[in-house]
């Protein structure tokens, strides 16, 4: 351990999210998120995504916390020919604008039932009339219609949920919202979105839901109903009665992949960077399937690191993975190509990438006062190894 401080690392914050019709450039080409409606993706669709990321794009293809499908590694010259084959697979939205817009996460086990397709197809109408709020680039809606809601844990600005008199509409960060019919539920989550604009969520463009409702109190006609506590309700993997739900190192799959489970069925995507295989009994015995918990894979995770992000100070998922054995259970080691910490932004063990090494922060983001600098990977090890002894990690 050194008693140096931090190596000066100078980060940029994006205020958007790469969409298909906007994709980003980062270290290894541009990168580029599909959306798909009520994230769901049809045999169809899956043996296409997978020809053209074979053709267009690095052969990892990521899952993101907003249960988009992400590409990167496009040269310049191949995005058109990417998105022109991406559009007449019908995974493009019309225009820049509404792609930003429908920024909608729903249950993966969403139902047509449950209501939460016509939710989901009148919520981005709504965000696409000409009065609709502007809203900042990464403010989000948590379509959570199911039996128990499941996406609680998962970023969202208003939050939508089934209730016995109909559905629950609030903000997130409240304890109260208003129950409306399903007819409503839209209106009502609209009111709240422009109350969000109106009292100054957004002041330069920028704000999260959460802050503005920790500083200012909601109208009482959008906060007449208290919230049920969470209940803590998850997605297991495995076989569950809709399928299979499977995950993946660090949320990536290789494409070879993809194309075998496109020939399984239609594929949902989860926030958790996971997939559920829809209405299967068995699956392919393949490595990369993680499909238990206590997989040693899930108590790891990494930013995409050097050389593709361009931020980044070093590689991060070889010493993830590499340290992943190390990692104690019911823990998740984070390491970060820099003190950004984008791919994680909740409090764990973390690493962080710098110049000089890596710093070690127990309990914390990116961003916080590291425990230990510029440690040697096998420095990090010997730290890991002592730390899992340690009663109070
Ligand atoms: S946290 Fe990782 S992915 Fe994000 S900017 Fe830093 S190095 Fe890049």
């Amino acid at each position: 351990m050194s008693a140096q401080p931090n190596a000066p690392h100078v980060t940029r914050i994006q205020g958007w999210c790469p969409g298909a019709l906007r994709p980003m450039p980062s270290g290894d080409g541009l990168v580029l998120r599909i959306r798909p409606q009520l994230g769901r993706l049809t045999q169809a669709q899956v043996q296409g995504i997978a020809e053209l990321a074979e053709c267009y794009a690095q052969p990892l293809l990521d899952l993101t916390s907003r249960a988009n499908l992400q590409l990167r590694g496009i040269a310049t010259q191949d995005y058109p020919v990417l998105l022109a084959g991406l559009q007449a697979l019908d995974l493009i939205d019309t225009d820049v604008q509404s792609e930003s817009r429908r920024n909608i996460l729903v249950s993966p086990l969403w139902q047509p039932a449950d209501g939460t397709p016509a939710l989901a197809q009148a919520l981005s109408k709504a965000l696409g009339q000409p009065g609709a709020p502007t809203l900042p680039a990464k403010f989000g809606f948590a379509l959570d219609c199911g039996a128990v809601p499941l996406l609680r844990g998962c970023a969202a600005d208003i939050r939508l949920e089934r209730h016995d008199r109909g559905v629950l509409v609030y903000a997130n960060g409240s304890t109260r919202g208003v129950v409306a019919s399903a007819e409503r539920a839209i209106a009502r989550a609209m009111e709240l979105a422009h109350w969000f604009i109106a009292a100054g969520g957004a002041p330069d463009g920028r704000g999260r839901m959460d802050a503005l409702v920790a500083k200012t109190t909601i109208p009482t006609e959008l906060a007449s109903t208290a919230v049920p506590v969470n209940t803590g309700a998850r997605l297991p993997l495995g076989f569950i009665p809709q399928g299979c739900v499977v995950g993946f190192e660090f949320g990536q799959l290789p494409v070879d992949t993809l194309r075998t489970l496109s020939t399984l069925g239609p594929l949902r995507i989860t926030p958790w960077r996971s997939l559920l295989v829809e209405d299967v009994q068995t699956m392919p015995a393949l490595s990369e399937l993680i499909t238990h918990a206590d997989d040693v894979r899930l108590r790891i995770s990494a930013c995409t690191g050097a050389p593709g992000c361009n931020q980044a100070a070093a590689p991060t998922r070889e010493l993830a993975h590499a340290l992943a054995p190390l990692v104690p259970l019911d823990h998740v080691l984070h390491v970060s190509g820099c003190s950004k910490g984008c791919a994680h932004p909740n409090p764990t063990l973390t690493l962080v990438a710098t110049s000089a090494g890596f710093d070690l922060v127990q309990h914390g983001t990116a961003a916080s006062p590291p425990d230990a600098r510029q440690l040697s990977p096998a420095a990090v090890a010997a730290h890991l190894k002592q730390l899992a002894h340690a009663p109070h990690l």
